[in-house]
């Protein structure tokens, strides 16, 4: 049920996503490194595709180099925030090595890419200009999708998708045990994080967001 819901979110998130003008072509792929996080049921849907569509992929699987994760899940961050918390967290590192799934500047799993890989857009050329531009609603609603994937896999792991990737691997091998660092734990939804000027924008998404997570 929440592979299924996954995939409902994933369909509504391709129809909402058209409502934006992105300047992301095929071939751009410079959002493609190795600090994209994600839920283990993500992880799954993607060892899933490469066990049954990719196979040659299978190596990789065998070989991911480690992952570093955040230091707070997306629900967690928005909790804190909502508690209007002071972070003590310290400064993220990222990995900006290719994505281990990049061939030919295009994703080798696009049609199971995890939802963080879907919500890259940006409304200027991010491999001419340096940097991508984003919408605030865009980044707004990516954040809410962010939110209600996590809720749905609640109390599993949450983290970089090569340790993620790992976990789902090992689970499947039978050596599931191994103590995995760098890791952190689906939190339940604690609220949204919608700036006053855009919630008539957003109601009407994370009310239909809410009924598929049963939280409507
Ligand atoms: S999984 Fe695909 S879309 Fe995501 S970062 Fe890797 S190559 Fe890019």
């Amino acid at each position: 049920m929440p592979g299924q819901n996954l995939l409902k979110i994933y369909r509504l998130y391709a129809s909402w996503a058209e409502e934006f003008a992105f300047a992301c072509r095929k071939g751009c792929s410079t959002c493609c490194t190795q600090s994209v996080s994600m839920t283990m049921l993500e992880g799954e849907l993607i060892h899933d595709y490469i066990r049954s569509q990719r196979p040659e992929l299978m190596n990789i699987l065998d070989n991911l180099p480690e992952g570093s994760s955040p230091p707070k899940t997306t629900n967690q961050f928005a909790a804190a925030c909502l508690m209007e918390e002071e972070s003590d967290d310290g400064p993220v590192s990222w990995n900006m090595a290719p994505c281990v799934f990049l061939r030919d500047n295009c994703c080798s799993i696009y049609p199971v890419r995890s939802f963080m890989c879907r919500s890259f857009g940006s409304t200027v050329r991010c491999d001419m200009l340096g940097e991508a531009e984003i919408e605030p609603l865009f980044l707004t609603l990516n954040t809410a999708i962010l939110q209600c994937i996590e809720h749905l896999d609640q109390g599993r792991p949450w983290g970089n998708m090569n340790t993620i990737l790992q976990m789902v691997q090992e689970k499947r091998s039978g050596e599931w045990g191994r103590q995995i660092k760098n890791v952190r734990v689906c939190s339940p939804l604690p609220g949204f994080l919608i700036p006053p000027d855009e919630a008539d924008s957003m109601r009407g998404k994370l009310q239909i967001l809410m009924d598929i997570v049963g939280r409507g």
